[in-house]
């Protein structure tokens, strides 16, 4: 059987929180579950949002929890040539156009642009999107929610925005493929963009992976912990060890014989000994601070 590759891919737009604690716990123990590599990818590329200064914290942070990922971490904004270079061979291959309408008028207007077949042009800020194949699956097997029905109801996606920001799936799909990545375990959160990200790889040639999302930890009902709604820094709130436990516990993993004395790392390799996939539960929790 092929090796499993993982990996866990966060945003550097602030500290961790407890949602990506999580995400980086659950894509670790699925892949070490699994005899498998798990890799650490720094998704940078929206320089709006993302710092460096956070892409060192994280890793950090990340060590202080105990995890040692395989390899170097890959750090999506040393490589943004790789990403031009993909959306250029798919508007080549007619997979993809350039577009000059604002996002306003795309909200509202029709956008012509495919049939005028715009040229890129270092003094126009065209955008790069995808066509959005007519026949495409609206459906996957995700690993621990089952089927997932999730039409995808746009016809062009952005690859390039305007101010020449990377799309976060252009990247995360081109370096799935390129890293070898068989599965990708993430926060469900991200459930419905995979059917999308779905017709990237079928655009790109490339065999579709598996999935397997995490339920969601909220703040509230309505809002999911994110960097952007400003969820606390997940090492404000409490020790490693104690918030690793947490989040076990929050994976609906057997937590009895772990306790907040212990260092991260023994908890992990005990957790690690004993992780089900199966008691992974779905949908969103609470979480109180
Ligand atoms: N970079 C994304 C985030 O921090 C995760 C993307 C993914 O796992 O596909 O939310």
């Amino acid at each position: 059987m092929a090796e499993y590759i993982g990996r866990f891919a966060p945003s550097p737009s602030g500290r961790l929180h407890f949602g990506s604690l999580v995400a980086a716990l659950g894509s670790y123990a699925v892949a070490k579950h699994k005899n498998g590599k798990i890799l650490l990818r720094i998704e940078d590329l929206d320089f709006f949002r993302c710092k460096k200064e956070y892409t060192s914290i994280i890793l950090k942070e990340l060590d202080e929890f105990g995890f040692v990922f395989d390899g170097e971490p890959y750090i999506q904004s040393e490589h943004t040539d790789v990403y031009y270079r993909v959306a250029k061979k798919l508007v080549e291959e007619d997979k993809a156009f350039y577009c000059n309408c604002t996002r306003s008028h795309l909200k509202t207007g029709v956008c012509h642009c495919r049939e005028k077949r715009l040229k890129e042009n270092a003094q126009d800020n065209l955008a790069l999107r995808f066509i959005i194949p007519s026949n495409h699956q609206n459906s996957f097997e995700d690993e621990v929610y089952g089927v997932i029905s999730s039409p995808v109801t746009v016809d062009a996606l952005t690859l390039i925005r305007r101010d020449k920001v990377i799309s976060y799936n252009l990247a995360c799909v081109v370096d799935d493929i390129h890293q070898g990545v068989t599965q990708v375990v993430r926060g469900s959160d991200l459930i419905d963009i995979t059917t999308t990200q779905m017709c990237l790889y079928n655009a790109l040639d490339t065999e579709c992976i598996s999935y397997l999302h995490l339920p969601l930890a909220m703040a509230d009902e309505t809002y999911k912990l994110s960097k952007q709604n400003r969820s606390p820094a997940v090492l404000d709130q409490g020790p490693p060890s104690q918030m690793l436990i947490k989040a076990l516990a929050f994976l609906n993993q057997d937590i009895s014989g772990l306790n907040p004395q212990m260092t991260p790392k023994v908890i992990l390799n005990k957790a690690l000994d004993i992780f089900e996939i199966k008691k992974i539960p779905v949908g969103k929790k609470v979480i109180e601070a």
